[in-house]
């Protein structure tokens, strides 16, 4: 795939239009979306399976999650025949880049205390509220925004919409600090009409930021995967490897393949795709501690090690608190083990 890619300079400043473009001219927003909509037809295991083929190619991880990320997002909010088409067509085209808004400034996403609202205008809405960190929101073209819309029995209900960056209202900061590169977006008072909401109204947290969430983090630890699986293949030709480590180190990152594979096509609405996604990270988590020394002590590339402790890192910052109580008790039981 590479060899049909521009190549991206190392000093390239904001996303890669020229490289996106010729990715899009070979399918990859549209892997996991069906061909009557304009895509490949693939589903979410071949995203996956891309993935992990990426980061065993030790493919640069900014490049390799931006694509993937973008898919992904393609997949789940447009990947079916109700979604807006102009859209559709314009990130399957690469011509426009979507961004998740979901989390809000000192809140996380958490959607107990999210604050962004949209109330109904006659046939349109109106949008406000901050959203960040966004990933690609310097560039975004259209943000997908998670926003309160009413109140059912005394639960919350949200809604997502399509929110162009050239809407009235919408101010694009970028974020210094640790999360440089990354957006704050202000809605004020953005006017939209009615085709800007995705999916039924009031289902976003079950059709739309759940199952993202889950799936994002699959994808991800699918690209860890790789990156484990290049490593291991390293240090197995290094004069110094010592084959019974290497063998206890591959071991979480077999289990992880296996439990992956059986995750990639379950649907994400059963609670048990949580608890087994729970257990995936703590096979991540075994993985990288037996894996890291031994790459290190191998003189294996500095570049993929770095990028499987950031991204297992970014995977296992909200583990402790992050998942269900019994996908928790499963983390220390599966680190050799599949789930
Ligand atoms: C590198 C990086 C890139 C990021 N990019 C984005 C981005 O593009 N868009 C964006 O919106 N945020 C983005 N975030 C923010 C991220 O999603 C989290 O909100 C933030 O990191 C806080 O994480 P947390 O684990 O502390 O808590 P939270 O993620 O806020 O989670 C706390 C609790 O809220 C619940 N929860 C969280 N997410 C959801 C959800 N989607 N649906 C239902 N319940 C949920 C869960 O119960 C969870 O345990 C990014 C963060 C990082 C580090």
């Amino acid at each position: 795939m590479a060899a049909h890619l521009p190549p991206v300079a190392e000093s390239q400043q904001g996303f890669p239009w020229a490289w996106w473009r010729a990715a899009a001219a070979q399918g990859v927003p549209g892997i996991a979306v069906g061909t009557a909509l304009g895509g490949r037809g693939g589903d979410q295991a071949a995203l996956w399976a891309l993935a992990e083929r990426l980061g065993r190619a030790a493919w640069p991880s900014g490049l390799a999650v931006a694509g993937l990320f973008e898919a992904l997002v393609v997949h789940h909010y447009f990947g079916q025949a109700d979604a807006p088409s102009d859209i559709r067509d314009a990130l399957l085209s690469g011509e426009a880049l979507a961004a998740v808004a979901t989390s809000e400034p000192e809140i996380g996403a958490n959607p107990k205390h999210l604050a962004t609202r949209a109330e109904r205008r006659g046939e349109s809405w109106r949008l406000s509220g901050v959203k960040a960190p966004i990933t690609h929101g310097l560039d975004a073209s259209v943000f997908l925004v998670l926003a309160v819309t009413g109140e059912q029995s005394g639960q919350r209900q949200f809604s997502v919409f399509a929110v162009p960056r050239t809407a009235a209202g919408v101010t694009i900061e970028p974020l210094s600090g640790p999360m440089a590169g990354h957006a704050r977006v202000t809605f004020a008072e953005v006017e939209l009409a009615s085709p800007a909401l995705l999916g039924a109204e009031g289902r976003a947290l079950e059709q739309f930021a759940r199952p993202f969430r889950l799936r994002e983090q699959g994808l991800l630890l699918a690209y860890a995967l790789g990156l484990a699986g290049g490593l291991g293949d390293a240090i197995a030709t290094t004069a110094t490897v010592v084959p019974a480590r290497l063998g206890e180190a591959m071991a979480p990152v077999a289990a992880l393949g296996a439990t992956l594979a059986h995750l990639a096509r379950h649907p994400e609405a059963d609670a048990r795709f949580e608890a087994v996604l729970t257990g995936a990270l703590g096979q991540l988590k075994a993985a990288q501690d037996l894996l890291l020394p031994q790459a290190r002590e191998a003189g294996v590339a500095r570049e993929p090690v770095a990028a499987l402790q950031q991204m297992a890192f970014f995977l296992l910052r909200g583990q402790t608190r992050g998942h269900d109580r019994l996908g928790r008790s499963l983390i220390n039981q599966t680190s050799t083990q599949g789930v």
